[in-house]
Parts: C-alpha cells; sequence; structure tokens
C-alpha cells in the first residue's frame, strides 16, 4: 500500500483568481442601475488586458435603492464640497 501523504489540503481553502492569475480587487460600482455595489474586478482592466474577470459581491440593488442612494451620495459630495470651501475661507480669515 503506498503510504503517500493524501494532498486535500490543497483545494480547502481555494483562493479567488481571474485569467491573469491575480487576485481580483474589490470595487463598488456607481452607475445608475448598480449605486453602491461592490463588485471583483480584475485589478489589470485598467491597463486594458482582455482579461474581463467580473463577478458581483452584493446582491442587485433594488428600484428604491437605485434612487434614493445616488441622491444621497450628491447630497453627500456636496456637503464636503461646501465643507471644504468653508474651511479655505476660516483659513484665509486667519491670514
Ligand atoms: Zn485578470
Amino acid at each position: 500500500m503506498a503510504t503517500s501523504s493524501s494532498n486535500s489540503t490543497a483545494n480547502s481553502r481555494r483562493k479567488k483568481v481571474c485569467k491573469c492569475g491575480e487576485t481580483p480587487v474589490l470595487s463598488t460600482s456607481w452607475t445608475d442601475d448598480n449605486p453602491s455595489r461592490r463588485f471583483f474586478g480584475c485589478r489589470n482592466y485598467y491597463d486594458g488586458k482582455p482579461c474581463n474577470y467580473f463577478r458581483w459581491l452584493d446582491d442587485e440593488i433594488c428600484d428604491r435603492g437605485k434612487i434614493v442612494i445616488p441622491q444621497l451620495r450628491n447630497e453627500n459630495l456636496k456637503m464636503k464640497e461646501d465643507l471644504l470651501g468653508t474651511k479655505e475661507e476660516l483659513l484665509k480669515m486667519k491670514e
């Protein structure tokens, strides 16, 4: 009987790998249809490699979310802009 040790542990924790052999990176979509929806994509995607690895992490955004989430995000961005503007004004006053 062969006593070669089993290699069954190799597959116990399969790592996600794209076609380039890279670990996919987690990103967030901000398109109209998928606001704030997270996905895994190939890290070389923006380097123009034809890998196209793509997998959603979150479930599809509900219709209500598609309307509300972008609104909240826009409001948030606007508030941040206002805050930056206010900070700059404060700094000018100190000078
Ligand atoms: Zn890839």
